[in-house]
């Protein structure tokens, strides 16, 4: 049985003194949740800030990237090492974001997401399709190669302590989700690629959906069979909205 999780993805977003009220509306709102896990991702400068409001708490805390390096030259990189200084447990790894506006490719989100698991933190690893690949019928052939970009350099194994991200580009940041049979169709096609190589891990992997989540469709989403929860961006940015999706996971 995977339990739920929710990861909230603050992306560019928040100050010292929002970040406080965001935190504490968060940490009251899921105090009393027990069936799902529940995340922050935040920007650098606020681990800190996330470390000292979180510990200890039913919100774990995370960040959006990191530096497959271990340390050296690299101006303005952040290493895995400096998130478990700051008690990361999670960090998300290829973001569409980062796949498009930073250059990231498969192979550099493939190199982050080991050098995540090498210091013990959880990759969640995002894959998704353009419009236009959806339209053409690529959808498959997309995810697919994301997939395998993981699976091919490292083993299938190391999905084990790995969560995965579905998050088709059309739906994130957009007011159009995919509707839960379409999320579903990909999760299953995810499930079924991995288990050609490891039932038990197709099996165990949770498999986040992305994309305009809100408080209005998460419950729909969250009760297809595939679905282990969300990763949410601008829900994630209003405590209430936040722990309403917490709590359809909950549910
Ligand atoms: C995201 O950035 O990962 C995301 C899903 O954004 P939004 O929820 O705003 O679509």
């Amino acid at each position: 049985m995977r339990r739920k999780l929710v990861v909230g993805n603050w992306k560019m977003h928040g100050n010292v003194a929002a970040n406080k009220l965001l935190l504490d509306g968060v940490v009251a709102g899921t105090r009393l949740l027990s069936n799902v896990d529940c995340v922050v991702c935040v920007p650098y400068p606020y681990l800190s800030q996330a470390q000292s409001l979180l510990e200890g708490t039913n919100v774990a805390w995370g960040a959006q990237n990191l530096c497959a390096t271990k340390d050296g030259a690299l101006t303005g990189a952040v290493s895995p090492e400096m998130l478990l200084d700051y008690g990361c447990s999670h960090v998300i790894i290829g973001h569409s974001e980062r796949r498009s506006q930073f250059h990231e490719t498969d192979d550099t989100a493939a190199a982050r997401f080991n050098a995540a698991q090498e210091v013990g933190l959880t990759p969640i690893f995002c894959m998704g399709e353009t419009l236009e690949e959806r339209e053409s019928d690529w959808t498959d052939f997309i995810i697919g190669r994301q997939l395998d970009s993981i699976m091919r350099r490292y083993g299938v194994e190391v999905l084990a302590k790995a969560v995965l991200a579905y998050e088709p580009l059309w739906a994130v940041g957009s007011d159009n989700p995919a509707t839960p049979e379409q999320a579903q169709e990909v999760h299953t096609f995810i499930r079924k690629r991995i288990a050609r190589c490891d039932v038990n891990i197709a099996t165990e992997v949770r498999i986040l959906y992305g994309g305009s989540v809100t408080p209005a469709n998460a419950a729909g989403l969250f009760a297809m069979s595939d679905i282990d929860g969300g990763l949410i961006g601008r829900a994630s940015l209003l405590a209430g909205d936040f722990v309403s999706i917490c709590r359809a996971a909950n549910n």
